[in-house]
């Protein structure tokens, strides 16, 4: 099935690769025009023309309020309008709560709470005035769980979900829904960095025992974006091969 999202306008943060790029290219598939945003522009813009027409590739560092006011303003200025923001960018520094420092626990509630806060709050100011649209957060089945070695990671993701639903109950009443989606292991980049026992390990815990593809989450992505959830607000989604159910 394609064609769901024709004449949206869709943002993707993160976009440069992994899960943030396979969002994009399945939003771009199924109609909508969208900018690809990353910390590292020549990235993002290469992501783009990878897709082909109608996407746009800009640089923004997703805890900067400046680059976020201007990177929704990229999307009225190419389309508009918005319809849907997805807030993907994520980061991690996994270390033991004994060497996990200050600045590792700052840094990655600051891409993921902060960045994520500014994001919602700025499609939702367009959105509320277009009594219309879908803001999606990426959380993490760790902020279900708590994974060892990610107390910053994993409070993070769960405050995720405490924005998501408040944000939910704030915007609906304007026609603009606040959905999250947890997933499990995903093959990215991300998880490439991680020792090969250790993702064997966790991947011998998934009922369905695989790690999932970026595509698999851009699924849920493009269907909560779409009107095929029209009636869904403030909901968490777990693509996890059935880990942590
Ligand atoms: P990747 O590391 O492969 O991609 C993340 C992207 O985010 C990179 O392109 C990175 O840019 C970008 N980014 C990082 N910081 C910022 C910032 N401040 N502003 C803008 N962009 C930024 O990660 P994944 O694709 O694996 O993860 C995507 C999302 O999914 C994240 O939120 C992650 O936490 C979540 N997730 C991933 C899982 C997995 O198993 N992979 C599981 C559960 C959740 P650059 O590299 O240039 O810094």
């Amino acid at each position: 099935m394609t064609g769901l999202l024709i004449g949206r306008s869709a943002i993707v943060t993160g976009a440069g690769q992994g899960i943030g790029l396979e969002i994009a290219r399945l939003l771009h598939q199924h109609g909508a025009r969208v900018v690809l945003a990353d910390l590292d522009k020549d990235r993002a813009e290469s992501a783009a023309y990878s897709l082909g027409g109608a996407a746009v590739g800009v640089g923004c560092d997703v805890t900067s309020e400046t680059d976020m006011a201007a990177l929704v303003e990229s999307a009225m200025l190419a389309s508009g309008r918005l319809d849907i923001f997805v807030n993907n960018a994520g980061i991690t520094r996994d270390a033991s709560l004994r060497n996990m420092t200050l600045e590792d626990f700052d840094t990655v509630i600051g891409v993921h709470l902060r960045g994520t806060w500014l994001g919602v709050r700025a499609a939702a100011n367009v959105m509320r005035e277009a009594r219309s649209g879908s803001i999606i957060n990426i959380s993490s089945m760790s902020g279900k769980t708590g994974n060892p070695g990610q107390t910053n990671y994993s409070a993070a993701k769960a405050g995720i979900v405490g924005l998501t639903k408040a944000a939910a109950k704030e915007v609906a009443h304007h026609g603009v829904r606040v959905n999250a989606i947890q997933p499990g292991l995903i093959k990215t980049p991300m998880t490439a960095a991680m020792k090969p026992e250790a993702f064997a390990a966790t991947e011998a815990t998934i009922p369905m025992r695989r790690a999932g593809e970026p595509a698999e989450v851009a699924g849920a992505v493009v269907f909560l974006a779409s009107d095929l959830s029209s009636y869904m607000t403030g909901t968490v989604l777990e693509v996890s091969g059935g880990r942590g159910m």
